[in-house]
């Protein structure tokens, strides 16, 4: 699940992050407001930003500064109606706009090759990692953090040192890399970024003037399996950006992921459903989703589940294959017909239905008129001859 930048940076400053303060507002009105406040608080300038949960914001026009409250109310009016890579911007983060002397860029993901959290960073900061990694990859310098002992100070200063920084910027890059570490273990991130990560200038404890580091900018993606460990987050899903079809198979409880084939597959279980996505092709056809409606599915999910792969316009063809162990076939089958009767148009369907109370499903099946198939090779080459017909 992504979380937008502000609720990305309360996380950050809850494990001590330095974050410069911020409000999110809706409206051009509310926007001027955050900014009055700035303003009237010794801020020099404000900055405008739009939050999207996609990355390249400030290319896209996403992200402007402002000289006076006029202004900001202004800029925040032309963000509010934008469009950035097809997704409406619908609210504004407003901040004190910071002097940035350089910008750097730090990051932690969950590597799966090392299985481990591993920590990058570069100098080459503010614009995208993945330009970085294509353009000039030895400038992204990496360190995975010991499962049990986590990510050491001494390994944080290396990646501060390799990164070209020194003295006074080392110390607070030492403490930011270990509080995005944190921030990983914390929130059981997939992926959390600072870019930019920026050098601003600070003044020291005895009064004189010095250099620090502040983040202005944050991602984080939390592993969707890890939600269930921190209910608090689930408040952070931002719905005016969700897919519909992804809220609906959250509320079902099912996988689905849509494809851009024309056969729409229901099947139990995440193997089948690659193998039965594997065999599709093997006939000639392409899978409009994969979907697994998991073991022990009511009628009622499968006909949901059919109402999420009829929603796709590019559906010629459904191949439903149950093995049924858990799952009952018979159950299986009056959703089918549940969902036959209440869908909006008429796609040809071939279902198998093997395993638990296979012979009632064949039964109710058999008297509703639907095309079945015994063997999967069967189903799946009857489906891609339906859906090559209903193309034609
Ligand atoms: P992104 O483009 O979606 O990654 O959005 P960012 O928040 O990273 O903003 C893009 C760029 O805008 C940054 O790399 C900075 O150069 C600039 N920017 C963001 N916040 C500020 C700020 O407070 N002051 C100044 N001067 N520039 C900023
Ligand atoms: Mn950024």
């Amino acid at each position: 699940m992504k979380i937008q930048e502000a609720d990305a940076k309360s996380l950050l400053l809850a494990q001590g992050l330095p974050v410069p303060a911020w409000e999110v507002a809706r409206t051009p009105a509310q926007a001027r407001e955050a900014a009055e406040k700035l303003f009237a608080a010794g801020e020099a300038g404000v900055v405008i930003k739009a939050q999207v949960l996609v990355g390249g914001r400030g290319k896209a026009g996403g992200v402007k500064l402002a000289g006076s409250a006029d202004e900001a109310q202004e800029v925040a009016t032309r963000i509010l109606g934008m469009d950035i890579k097809g997704i409406r911007v619908r609210k504004v983060l407003v901040a004190g706009a910071i002097d940035i002397e350089k910008e750097f860029y730090l990051g932690a993901i969950v590597d799966r090759a090392t299985r481990r959290i591993v920590l990058m960073a570069s100098a080459e900061g503010g614009v995208e990692i993945e330009e970085v990694a294509r353009q000039n990859p030895g400038a992204i310098h990496r360190v995975a953090a010991d499962p049990h002992l986590g990510l050491l100070p001494f390994q944080a200063r290396g990646l501060g040192l390799a990164i070209g920084l020194k003295d006074p910027l080392l110390s607070p890059f030492v403490t930011i890399a270990l509080g995005l570490y944190a921030t990983m273990k914390a929130n059981d991130a997939d992926l959390v970024e600072i870019n930019p990560l920026a050098v601003v200038a600070a003044v020291a404890p005895d009064g004189s003037a010095t250099k620090t580091l502040v983040c202005l900018d944050a991602k984080i993606t939390l592993d969707d399996s890890g939600l269930a460990r921190h209910r608090q987050l689930e408040s952070l899903r931002d719905l005016d950006e969700e897919d519909p079809s992804d809220a609906e198979a959250r509320k079902l409880g099912i996988n689905f992921i849509r494809l851009d084939g024309s056969i729409g597959c229901m099947v139990n279980g995440a193997g089948l459903a690659m193998t039965t996505m594997d065999l599709v092709k093997h006939f000639g056809g392409e899978p409009a989703n994969f979907l697994d409606i998991g073991g022990g599915a009511r009628h009622e999910t499968v006909s949901g589940a059919m109402r999420l792969i009829l929603s796709d316009q590019n559906v010629k063809a459904i191949l439903v294959n149950i093995f049924g162990g858990i799952t009952r076939g018979d159950e299986v089958a009056r959703g089918l017909i549940e969902a036959r009767a209440q869908q909006s148009r008429d796609v040809p369907m071939v279902v198998r239905i093997v395993g638990t109370n296979a012979a009632e499903a064949a039964q109710l099946l058999a008297e509703a008129k639907f095309e079945t198939a015994i063997s999967l090779d069967e189903a799946a080459e009857k489906a891609v001859t339906l859906a090559k017909a209903a193309a034609r």
